[in-house]
């Protein structure tokens, strides 16, 4: 089966094709500038060379349109018609506490995601729309929805109140949710079937670290707790967002700054993190660039990723009563031998020994870093979101 997997943003969409037997990418690409001047697809087939193409995109519809044509194409194309797409699976990034996993998508499952837009303002509705447009395009063809929320569903109670009323909860549905379920929850399969023992009898802290990065304890297989908060602004500093930070920080700095909340949270979310503090760069390598030509900030910056990323391993590990492995993954994660090797010196007191020369030759590919004496193991596992949608796409419409 070939299956269309679709990640929709306000003004761009990401799609793979992948056959779901072979788990081949088939094809892949990328619409931007949706709704804007100059928007373009960016098609690229399996073996082939990326074709960028200017195409008018008033709306998504004319950029499935585009995916659909491209996909088809003559040239370029990999499938000869619309009847070789057998399902579409859809990213979604907030499921709220309506989806604890995947679902075929149905005019109800649609209201209920449209009920969780309030929660992702700028990414629900997006997704919405890629979902109403394929199924305009592509009729009778089944869809899934895949939440990045999903896999968190998991956390109990004590994890995923904060300390408001009660009744406030209730109300606004103000709580932890957690994001990068998907990701976590493929490279967590990864690792079990790379250690060879089942998720049941490991506990793991996977830390998925890119632009946004988020850290889960995970036990028995089942998320049990994680970084990322009511929004992907809690926890670790991240490229432009700040990570974790005193509530009365916030409502003093919009004070001071004159910042409405929307201001505020633009601010928090956009112009914080590595950005903020480094004053260089929120992307990993140039601040490791601004290090090593001696940039004070920048070191500050990486530091603080570091001592970050180590707490929450720390601090996993005392609430499982235990660790059997740590996952890196991610842009940052899978890449950058400097912060695995920083976040995993002196981490013996809890049985985490890597070998650093070997970290230093890991760059995107799955390997074990950790020594053999080390009583956990540490693993680099690249992710694969699109993947592990397909993979559901199929489970669930074979069913
Ligand atoms: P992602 O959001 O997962 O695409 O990750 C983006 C982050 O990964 C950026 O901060 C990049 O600087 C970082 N990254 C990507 N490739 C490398 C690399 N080769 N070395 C260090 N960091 C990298």
């Amino acid at each position: 089966m070939n299956i269309l997997v679709i990640n929709c943003g306000s003004s761009s969409l990401k799609y793979q094709l992948i056959n779901s037997e072979s788990e081949e990418v088939l094809a892949k690409g990328l619409c931007e500038r949706i709704g804007i001047d100059g928007s373009c697809i960016t098609h690229q087939p399996k073996g082939g060379e990326k074709v960028k193409t200017e195409i008018a995109m008033p709306t998504h519809t004319q950029a499935v349109a585009a995916v659909i044509e491209k996909l088809t194409d003559e040239k370029v194309g990999v499938v000869k018609s619309l009847a070789e797409i057998d399902a579409v699976g859809h990213r979604i990034v907030h499921g709220g506490e309506k989806f604890a996993s995947s679902v075929v998508i149905d005019a109800e499952v649609m209201k209920a995601i449209e009920d969780c837009n309030d929660l992702a303002p700028l990414h629900n509705p997006a997704n919405l729309i890629g979902i109403r447009v394929c199924a305009e395009l592509m009729p009778g063809v089944p869809q899934v929805g895949v939440f990045d929320t999903a896999f968190h569903q998991t956390m109990p109670p004590k994890a995923y109140m904060y300390g408001i009323p009660y009744g406030d909860y209730e109300k606004y549905h103000v709580r932890k949710y957690g994001f990068h379920g998907t990701s976590h929850r493929f490279v967590s399969a990864a690792l079990s079937k790379a250690m060879g023992k089942d998720l049941k009898d490991l506990k793991i802290v996977s830390c998925h670290l890119g632009n946004g990065s988020s850290i889960t304890a995970i036990e028995n297989g089942k998320s049990i707790d994680t970084s990322m908060g009511f929004t992907p602004l809690d926890g670790v500093i991240m490229g432009t967002r700040s990570g974790a930070i005193d509530a009365s920080a916030v409502t003093y700095l919009a004070k001071k700054m004159n910042l409405s909340p929307d201001e505020m949270s633009s601010y928090l979310n956009k112009q914080c993190g590595f950005l903020g503090v480094s004053d260089v760069s929120s992307d990993n390598r140039e601040i490791y660039a601004a290090i090593n030509n001696g940039d004070e900030k920048a070191q500050l910056t990486a530091d603080m990723l570091r001592y970050e990323i180590k707490k929450y391993i720390g601090s996993y590990a005392a609430v499982m009563n235990g660790l059997d492995a740590v996952i890196f993954t991610g842009g940052i994660g899978e890449n950058s031998w400097e912060v695995r090797g920083g976040v995993c010196t002196n981490m013996d007191y809890l049985g985490i020994k890597i070998d650093f020369e070997l970290n230093k030759t890991i760059r995107g590919t799955q390997a074990k870093i950790s020594t053999p004496d080390s009583k956990v193991e540490v693993w680099v596992i690249p992710t694969n979101e699109e993947l592990l949608i397909a993979r559901d796409t199929l489970a669930i419409i074979s069913k």
